[in-house]
């Protein structure tokens, strides 16, 4: 792992498999069928892949809605599909700062919460163009729910408090 920058190729093999772990975990908490991941495809991006109009400045990652027509969503059969967009520079620093270098860990918080995210748009009918008032409700949903969820899997408090040096994600 660099100490500033971008993800190399193995941090991008560990954020896959806390993804791949991530999907599982959610899945169960919601008490979801298998299928849920092959009916609501999302795909993992690293800010470098977005260029500068799909990401927040302040985050560790966002969702972004990709229609069928646009290259990103190339390779994939679905009429719109969700990507989480990584920021690798801000997810980096943090970890340079913590006492801690754990990109595993906080690789799958982040990626938990951004799953969950899906979930709630895709099958439970949360708006993904909700008002500012309605996104701070439903971060504080989706961090608690994280939260519950890698209780006991992960030591995950010092990935909170990592979490909440930084601003919530804005979807
Ligand atoms: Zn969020």
């Amino acid at each position: 792992m660099r100490a500033v920058g971008y993800f190399t190729p193995s941090d991008r093999a560990t954020l896959q498999r806390a993804a791949h772990l991530a999907e599982g975990l959610t899945q169960r908490f919601f008490n979801l069928d298998r299928g849920v991941w092959m009916r609501n495809p999302y795909a993992l991006f690293t800010r470098r892949e977005v260029g500068k109009t799909l990401f927040h400045d302040d985050a560790f990652a966002n969702i972004v809605r990709i229609e069928a027509s646009h290259p990103l969503a190339r390779n994939i059969r679905a009429k719109s599909l969700y990507g989480i967009v990584l920021h690798d520079p801000n997810i980096l620093l943090a970890l340079l700062r913590s006492s801690r270098h754990d990109l595993w860990a906080l690789g799958l918080f982040i990626l938990t919460h951004e799953l969950i995210h899906i979930v709630r748009f895709r099958e439970f009918n949360v708006d993904f163009f909700a008002s500012s008032v309605e996104r701070d409700e439903e971060e504080r949903v989706v961090h608690s729910m994280t939260r519950e969820i890698l209780a006991g899997i992960s030591p995950i408090d010092h990935i909170i408090d990592l979490y909440n040096c930084q601003s919530p994600d804005t979807n």
